[in-house]
């Protein structure tokens, strides 16, 4: 399939985006280019121009683009059977959880469609815990500041980027923010009326800030002392982006409950929340609900994707890759000659370069995506590097001499 076909058919850029201009909302602003196939790694737009996709739709695309299994997975299913409501049982549901209770350190699984969902799930799920257990004061949740959590308004409240709530207010009650990474603040704050505190182990979206082991564990003990739940935002961090399955796992801090999103069917929507034996009760019959949730061709895609994990070991390839991705990075951080790269963060295939505060982020990003690379940005002077987790050595070596390339000419902010 080449530029021709769509040219063919009429499908320019030029009047693709010219329609997209005047149909589309103008909530994103995209670069101009239309996207239109993808394979393992690389994507085309429609005048047959290949990109290099270190970006994985933020993310998302696990197994890479157009992964033969889970295609065929998600086509098997399609034919089978696509949706029954959750008044009934399906299979597909049935083992997806299955797997996941095998996987995780969690005994209950919910499934939603987006991580914001996952995460209104969590909230809602952490005050009707307390109340269940008749301790109707419990209704506080305490979040993070730089934290991203969604754009529903739950999750939007519970998002500690005050530039997203602009405009959207009055915001969902019960909220309260603290710095990350400073356990002081949150002791001053989680007391009888904490229902639970949430954070992401790793704040991607914040600048993929990386917090210390003790900090997560003191949160823990916290939470245990002051009998508030913790609750993980496992939505980027999770499936296997960080080179273990869960990002928990790095400091084996197990939280009461997590979301996972992002990752977990390579680019079908489907996310999950995931309960400890504790919670199983918490929501009962009734008190939530999703009307696609945990609908059989979400759930066949996600079993593809487990699937492949295991028999491509993409988990350890995500280490392993992301190990000398970081070692890539530090490189650049260190040389010189590129005072446009400031600093190293992330791990395993959740990576970022910070840019000198000179450095204008998104003329650099939009020269990125002319030279044919996808990254994306995080906490807005971050590149960040968030490949498939089948990603290549050979390919990380292609972005980052093209990073390199681009951050050598990287373009200055305006005066
Ligand atoms: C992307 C993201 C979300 C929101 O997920 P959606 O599927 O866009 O609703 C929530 N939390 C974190 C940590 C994320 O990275």
């Amino acid at each position: 399939m080449t530029s021709s076909g769509d040219r063919a058919a009429g499908r320019t850029t030029e009047t693709l985006l010219a329609t997209a201009r005047s149909v589309q909302l103008g909530n994103y602003k995209p670069a101009p280019m239309v996207l239109t196939r993808g394979e393992g790694r690389r994507v085309w737009d429609a005048s047959g121009k290949e990109y290099l996709d270190l970006a994985a739709g933020i993310a998302v695309c696990s197994v890479g683009h157009s992964h033969p299994r889970l295609a065929q997975a998600i086509a098997d299913q399609a034919a089978r059977l696509m949706h029954v409501s959750n008044l009934f049982y399906n299979d597909r549901a049935i083992e997806l959880a299955a797997e996941l209770v095998e996987r995780t350190p969690f005994d209950r699984i919910y499934f939603g469609n987006s991580g914001t969902e996952a995460n209104e799930a969590l909230l809602k799920l952490a005050r009707r815990y307390h109340h269940e257990r008749g301790d109707g004061a419990r209704v506080e949740i305490v979040s993070t500041w730089q934290s991203f959590h969604g754009r529903t308004m739950g999750s939007l409240t519970l998002t500690g980027q005050p530039k997203y709530h602009v405009g959207m207010g009055p915001l969902v009650g019960g909220v309260v923010h603290v710095d990350y990474g400073d356990l002081d603040a949150l002791r001053a704050v989680v007391g009888p009326t904490t229902a639970a505190v949430i954070l992401e182990p790793i704040q991607a979206e914040g600048g993929i800030r990386v917090p210390s082991d003790e900090y997560l564990h003191g949160v823990r003990a916290l939470c245990d002392e002051r009998g508030a739940l913790l609750l993980f935002d496992e939505v980027q961090t999770g499936y296997g982006r960080t080179g273990k399955f869960l990002g928990q796992a790095w400091s084996g801090v197990v939280p009461d409950a997590c979301s996972l999103a992002k990752g977990i069917a390579g680019g079908f929507p489907l996310s999950a929340m995931c309960v400890t034996e504790k919670l199983a009760n918490a929501l009962p019959p009734g008190s939530h609900a999703s009307t696609f949730g945990g609908n059989p061709l979400a759930c066949a895609a996600g079993l593809a994707v487990l699937a492949i994990f295991d028999e491509e070991g993409l988990v350890d390839n995500a280490l392993r890759v992301g190990d000398h991705l970081r070692a890539r990075i530090d490189a650049l951080v260190a040389d010189a000659t590129l005072p446009a790269a400031v600093e190293a963060r992330g791990r395993g295939l959740l990576q970022g370069v910070r840019l000198a505060p000179d450095v204008d982020p998104l003329a650099l990003h939009a020269s990125l995506v002319e030279s044919g690379l996808l990254t994306t940005l995080a906490g807005g002077d971050v590149v960040r590097i968030s490949p498939a987790l089948n990603v290549t050595v050979a390919e990380i070596d292609e972005g980052i001499d093209r990073l390199a390339a681009a951050l050598a000419h990287a373009p200055r902010k305006q005066a």
